[in-house]
């Protein structure tokens, strides 16, 4: 390929966190997670669903625990997730009874690889704690690790009383808006803090302090990356559904990972009705792939069309080859090394076609308005081939096939 060189992006030094056989933070590559939303209870349906996560590329799944129900299902889910040959690594996520359910189901803290909690409702008054230490003992008796997550949506309201009564003796008050970024960061790192006291680990903690604006979520991950080293775990809350969505997370993501910012991402999209979870997977490993922080699947570069094109061939085949080797992934993951950084190039017309398909590895050209029906295919910056007729999308695709057999290196 000879695109533009891509830009360093040098990331924020964190402590690395092991979460069953994953790591987030320190040298590890970000890492795309995502969650069900099948009631736990349910096996069956949460495990297919999990395993549908991960073979979209979900490197964590996290799931609900949020009654004994569910709890008891959880080293179910894992043993059936074993045996399919699943191994991503589980997190519950816990609100109100974590300290509860995992003291009553010990084969659920064992099979959960990392615990979520919320101090905003780990538990409330006095009980909160003792609560909230009762969920640490349960970590550290089982090795894991513990995911902070602040939330805008359950602030710690006994912490935003203090920061409010804190900010009426400054000379210059803060306007509300800091105030309740600041409640949120300092919710996070205090239960940091305290989980530290407690015996846990850095290297066992992970931060999160998600909001649903995009400039909020900005300004409270700047800050909250300033203080300190935990690694931390990205994410949009209440994103919303289809394209807001979609570029509400992307704009606040993609400016933070562009500052270094993020060690594990969620893209928290709302599903369509009757639409596949796999979707947040996929925009997440899209996003990464984009930027160039990691690779997942290979990309296709295709033109938005215009009054140059005479059909909606070189859509329609853009779809083709982006489902075919979406399609093939998992096959291709295990059976060709570096497969993920294949690039390919679909385009409408002469304009920009053969200059856009000699900068990705196979590309072609379809033609536009006036144009020889003939496209050419460029393989490696050089016309390898002309294709015409009704079986251009079938060829192309055998050409993909043949390139990647010939160009990547089998696995031993
Ligand atoms: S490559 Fe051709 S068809 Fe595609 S957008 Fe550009 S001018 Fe239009």
């Amino acid at each position: 390929m000879t695109g533009l060189p891509e830009a360093a992006i040098a990331r924020r030094p964190s402590i690395g966190v092991r979460i069953g056989a994953s790591t987030v933070g320190g040298c590890a590559p970000i890492v795309v997670q995502s969650m069900t939303n099948t009631d736990t209870a349910d096996v069956a349906g949460t495990t297919r669903q999990i395993a549908e996560l991960a073979r979209a590329g979900s490197e964590l799944v996290r799931i609900t625990v949020n009654n004994p129900e569910s709890a008891s299902a959880v080293p179910r889910i894992r043993e059936r997730l074993d045996m399919m040959g699943v191994g991503v690594p589980l997190i519950g996520d816990f609100h109100y009874n974590g300290h509860q359910l995992l003291a009553a189901e010990p084969a659920a803290a064992e099979a959960l690889a990392k615990y979520r909690i919320n101090p905003g409702n780990v538990g409330f008054g006095r009980k909160k704690d003792a609560q909230f230490a009762a969920i640490i003992e349960m970590a550290l008796r089982h090795g894991k690790p513990v995911r902070i997550g602040a939330n805008w949506g359950s602030l710690d309201q006994s912490m935003v009383a203090t920061l409010m009564d804190e900010n009426h003796t400054r000379a210059q008050p803060w306007d509300a808006a800091r105030v309740a970024r600041e409640a949120l960061i300092r919710s996070a790192l205090d239960s940091a803090a305290r989980a530290e006291q407690l015996g846990l680990g850095r290297d066992r903690i992970i931060l999160s302090c998600k909001v649903s604006g995009v400039q909020e979520l900005i300004a409270v991950y700047r800050d909250l990356a300033a203080r300190g080293d935990y690694a931390l775990h990205l994410g949009l809350t209440e994103a919303g559904m289809g394209s807001k969505g979609i570029v509400a997370s992307t704009a606040a993501l993609g400016v933070l990972l562009q500052e270094g910012i993020g060690d594990t991402i969620r893209i928290s999209l709302t599903p369509e009705p009757g639409e596949s979870r796999t979707r947040e997977v996929i925009v997440a490993q899209e996003l990464l792939q984009t930027m160039g922080l990691r690779a997942f699947t290979p990309l296709v570069t295709a033109c938005p069309g215009c009054g140059r094109t005479t059909s909606t061939l070189f859509q329609e085949l853009a779809r083709t080859v982006q489902e075919h080797v979406r399609g093939k992934m998992p096959e291709w993951r295990i059976k060709y090394d570096g497969v993920e950084n294949l690039t390919l190039a679909v385009m409408g017309c002469v304009v920009n076609g053969p200059g856009e398909s000699k900068h990705a590895d196979i590309g072609i050209s379809l033609p536009g308005t006036g144009e020889a029906p003939a496209a050419p295919v460029f393989i490696d910056g050089e016309k390898a081939m002309t294709l015409r007729g009704e079986n251009i999308a079938h060829e192309f695709v055998d050409i993909i096939e043949d390139y990647v057999a010939r160009k990547y290196v089998q696995r031993g």
